[in-house]
C-alpha cells in the first residue's frame, strides 16, 4: 500500500468538498480530495438549480463540473473511485486517511462525505428518481416545478412539515401521510399545518395512519397509493408527485470510532470554526450536525472550514480555544499575512493600510455625526 502525503485532505468531492478544495488549492496548499464515486456528491441527480446564486438555473452536473475544474485550476488533485475506510490519528499530530489502494498522510483533513435521503423503500421510488420523474426529497428545491400539480409528501417530523407548507405555497393540492396521528414535529410548526388545513382542506388535506405503499405511472408520476395501517383500508391517490421527507442517513459509517457523532451519526463539530474533537480534522456539509442541507450552505462549510485550517496550521494549540467571537476571519486572514512575513515593505504596506483604514472609519464616524446634526437642525428649524 503506497503512502502519499498532502497538506490537505478532503474526504468527499460533493459541493463541501469542492468550495473546499477551491480554497486549499488556491492558497497553494497541497490540496487532494478523494471522491468515492465522481466528483459532484448529490447535487448531480438534478437538472434544474434554482437557488444557488449567480444562477438563475443550472443544471446539476454543469455546475458541478465547473467547480470540480475551478478546483483543478488551482492545482487541487480529485481522485476518483476513492473511497476512504478508515482514518487514525499519528504521534506526531498528522492524520493517516485509508483506502483501499493508498494511505494518505496530512497536517489536516476536512470531512465532506455528505449525506443520502433516507428511502421509503416502496415499489416505483427507484423509477421516479430521475430529475423531472416525480419523485423527490427537496421540498425547497423542486416546489416550484410542482406549481399547480397536486402532491403527496410523506413524513411527520419537523422538515415534513416545514417542506409541505412550503409546498403548499406551490401546488393546487397537497396531501401529507403520516404513519401516525400525532406529528413529530415542533408545536409551532404543527400548529401552523392545523392552521392551513382547517384554513383550505382542498389545498392540504392529511392521511394520518397511513403509509404509501406504491408510487405509479407511465414514465412520470401518475399515482401514489396509501394504505391505512389502523384499519387496513388502501385507496389510491392521483398525483405528479411524491415528496420524501423521513430523515436523512449521513455517510458517516466509517468514521464512528474516530469522531463523535450523534445518534443519527451526524459529526459532532463546534458550529463556528467547524472542528472535529480531532486536532486538525475538521468537517463540512450535509454530514455534520445542524447542517442546512442546500448546496449553498455546504460550499460555504467548505470555504469556512479551509480558511479556518490556516489558523489551524499556524497555531495548533488554536484548537483547544474555546468559541470566540474576537477572530473574525478577515482580522487574522490580515494578521496571519502580516506574520507570515518578514519583509520590511510588507510590514511598512501592512502599517499604512490599517492608518488608512482608522483614517477612513474617523472619517465615516465624523460624516455620521455631520448628517445626524445637520437632520436635528433641520428639524428644529422646521425644514
Ligand atoms: C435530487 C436532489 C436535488 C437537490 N437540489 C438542490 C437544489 O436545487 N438546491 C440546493 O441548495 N440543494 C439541493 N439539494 C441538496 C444538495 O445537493 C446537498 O445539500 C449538497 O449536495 C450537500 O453537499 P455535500 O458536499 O455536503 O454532500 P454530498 O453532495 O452528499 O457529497 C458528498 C460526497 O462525498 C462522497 N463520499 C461519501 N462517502 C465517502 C467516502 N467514504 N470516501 C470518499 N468519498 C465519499 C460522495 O460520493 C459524494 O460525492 C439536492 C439534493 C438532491 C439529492
Amino acid at each position: 500500500m503506497a503512502e502519499k502525503k498532502a497538506d490537505c485532505i478532503i474526504i468527499g468531492a460533493g459541493p463541501a468538498g469542492l468550495g473546499a478544495g477551491l480554497y486549499a488549492a488556491r492558497d497553494r496548499f497541497e490540496t487532494v480530495l478523494l471522491e468515492k464515486f465522481y466528483p459532484g456528491g448529490q447535487i448531480i441527480n438534478t437538472d434544474r438549480i434554482e437557488n444557488y446564486p449567480g444562477y438563475q438555473n443550472i443544471s446539476g452536473p454543469d455546475l458541478v463540473m465547473k467547480m470540480a475544474e475551478q478546483v483543478q485550476t488551482f492545482g487541487g488533485r480529485i481522485v476518483t473511485n476513492a473511497e476512504v475506510t478508515g482514518l487514525a490519528c499519528r504521534d506526531d499530530g498528522t492524520v493517516e486517511v485509508r483506502t483501499e489502494e493508498d494511505r494518505y498522510i496530512a497536517k489536516v483533513v476536512i470531512l465532506a462525505p455528505g449525506s443520502s435521503y433516507r428511502k421509503l423503500g416502496v415499489p416505483g421510488e427507484e423509477e421516479f428518481r430521475q430529475a423531472g420523474a416525480g419523485v423527490s426529497y427537496c421540498g425547497t428545491c423542486d416546489a416550484p416545478f410542482f406549481k399547480d400539480k397536486t402532491v403527496v409528501s410523506v413524513g411527520g417530523g419537523n422538515t415534513a412539515v416545514e417542506e409541505t407548507l412550503h409546498l403548499a405555497k406551490y401546488a393546487k393540492k397537497v396531501y401529507l401521510v403520516h404513519r401516525r396521528r400525532e406529528f413529530r414535529a415542533t408545536k409551532v410548526l404543527v400548529e401552523e399545518l392545523m392552521e392551513a388545513v382547517n384554513k383550505d382542506a382542498s389545498a392540504l388535506e392529511l392521511k394520518l395512519d397511513s403509509v404509501v405503499t406504491e408510487i405509479a405511472g407511465d414514465g412520470k408520476v401518475q399515482k401514489a397509493a396509501l394504505k391505512n395501517v389502523k384499519t387496513g383500508k388502501t385507496e389510491e391517490i392521483p398525483c405528479d408527485g411524491v415528496f420524501i421527507f423521513v430523515g436523512m442517513v449521513p455517510n458517516t459509517g466509517f468514521l464512528k470510532d474516530f469522531v463523535d457523532l450523534t445518534e443519527h451519526g451526524f459529526i459532532q463539530c463546534d458550529p463556528a470554526y467547524l472542528r472535529t474533537k480531532i486536532p486538525g480534522v475538521f468537517v463540512a456539509g450535509d454530514c455534520r450536525i445542524g447542517a442546512a442541507m442546500q448546496l449553498a450552505t455546504a460550499v460555504a462549510d467548505g470555504v469556512n472550514a479551509a480558511m479556518w485550517m490556516k489558523q489551524y496550521l499556524r497555531d495548533p494549540d488554536w484548537w483547544n480555544q474555546p468559541l470566540s467571537d474576537a477572530l473574525s476571519p478577515a482580522g487574522w486572514y490580515a494578521d496571519c499575512r502580516f506574520r507570515s512575513t518578514n519583509n520590511d515593505s510588507a510590514r511598512k504596506e501592512f502599517y499604512i493600510n490599517l492608518f488608512r483604514l482608522t483614517i477612513n472609519r474617523i472619517r465615516l464616524l465624523t460624516n455620521t455625526e455631520t448628517v445626524k446634526r445637520e437632520k436635528s437642525c433641520a428639524s428644529e428649524t422646521g425644514f
